[in-house]
């Protein structure tokens, strides 16, 4: 069996690690902070496939969502990832925009039907009334969400059951190429370490992280604004959307907020604070949709980046011209990450290609 090196101790290389160690492979992970430090620390974390197009990345989403429902029996138990299904209700002038969406859905046996406001409120009954109006109620019962912290230290802690040895602290700086093929990595710190084969996992830091020896993946990454409350006097069970604000539970009665349109009055430069005016502001709106909370104040904000790749898609597979290289670049980790994990470890280790991979090979990039 090969040597594997890791690079990156997020979502996505602890599922391919955990998945390559357990079909034998001699893994070792190479994380510049700790487990869970980069995007996955910092991610809504929703569980789903209901806005993912073209079909084909609709169902690697769907192939996420059951990955992540498999792990139950892999497991016993997964506390990482909550069921409990999606709500989502628009301001008029997007309604026939979700109606065209739901049917897509409901075409394509995605589990999604309409419900009434009388229905919405028994299942998430602290929220206001007036604030859904008269408002047709999408619901989405297999959509849940992740701790995406726990998930990977659970990936990570399976692999190194299985051997695979992580390092943290460890910056990787380049590869170290010869004749066309990869042997192995240069860190930050000077060390070189060598391997049969390198699976970069570092998302938006892809292009960095290989220092200018890979073929450079195109990102065209976004920033993402996030706000957290307080334990707060609600019994909010699930992943709400509206158009005041978008919400789930985070965890000892915390709830995680996010709205589009807010993700626009930050930059990762700017100084975050839970006193910041866009973080009130945010509170403010979920205090429209769960008046009973308030009077609350955020307890954090952060704004993250989101590895995307140029054209929206996962860009998972070997890069053009380069050997013993495979790049996994992805949004919507959270929801993919145990299901490219399986698929890429399956790639490596029998030296097949995934049908379910053809669309989201990097070398689209490079045609
Ligand atoms: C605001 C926001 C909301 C999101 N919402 C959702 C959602 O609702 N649903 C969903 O499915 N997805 C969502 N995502 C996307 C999802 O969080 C990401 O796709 C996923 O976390 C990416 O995981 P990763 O393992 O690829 O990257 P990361 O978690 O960033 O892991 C990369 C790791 O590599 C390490 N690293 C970087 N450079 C080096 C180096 N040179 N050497 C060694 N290690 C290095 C980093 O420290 C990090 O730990 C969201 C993302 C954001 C930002």
């Amino acid at each position: 069996m090969p040597d594997i090196i890791v690079i990156g101790a997020g979502v996505l290389g602890t599922s391919v690690a955990y998945r390559l160690a357990s079909a034998g492979v001699k893994v070792t992970v190479l994380e510049a902070t700790r487990v869970g430090g980069g995007t996955s620390g910092v991610s809504f974390a929703w569980t789903n496939s209901c806005n993912k197009a073209p079909r084909a990345y609709h169902d690697l989403n769907v192939a996420g969502m059951r990955a992540h429902a498999a792990l139950m029996d892999e497991f016993g138990s997964t506390p990482w990832w909550h069921g409990g299904g999606r709500i989502e209700w628009k301001a008029p002038a997007e309604r026939a925009e979700q109606k065209a969406k739901v049917a897509r859905l409901q075409d394509w046996d995605y589990p999604v039907e309409w419900i009434d406001r009388k229905q919405a409120l028994e299942l998430e009954p602290d929220i206001a009334p007036e604030a859904i109006g008269d408002a047709p109620v999408a619901w989405y019962p297999r959509d849940g969400w992740l701790d995406p912290v726990v998930y990977a230290h659970a990936m990570m802690s399976a692999a190194r059951r299985r051997g695979a040895v992580l390092r943290i602290q460890t910056r990787v700086a380049g590869l170290i190429v010869e004749g066309g093929a990869v042997k192995g990595v240069r860190t930050a710190s000077g060390e070189t370490v060598y391997a049969d084969q390198v699976v970069n996992c570092t998302g938006r830091w892809s292009n960095e992280a290989s220092g200018g020896d890979a073929p450079v993946v195109p990102l065209a990454p976004t920033i993402g604004f996030l706000v957290f409350t307080p334990p707060v006097p609600a019994s909010i069970q699930r992943v709400v959307a509206s158009p005041i604000c978008d919400f789930r539970p985070d965890g000892a009665g915390r709830l995680m907020l996010h709205w589009g349109p807010a993700d626009a009055t930050v930059t990762p430069e700017l100084g975050v604070e839970p006193g910041m005016d866009q973080a009130i502001d945010l509170v403010k709106r979920l205090t429209r949709i769960l008046p009973g909370i308030a009077p609350v104040k955020p307890e954090a904000a952060r704004v993250t980046v989101r590895p995307i790749p140029k054209d929206g898609l996962s860009a998972i597979g070997p890069v053009p011209g380069l050997q013993n290289y495979y790049v996994m670049v992805t949004h919507s980790g959270a929801t993919l990450s145990p299901a490219l994990g399986a698929m890429a470890a399956d790639e490596i280790v029998s030296g097949t290609r995934r049908p379910e991979l053809a669309e989201f090979r990097p070398a689209r990039f490079f045609a």
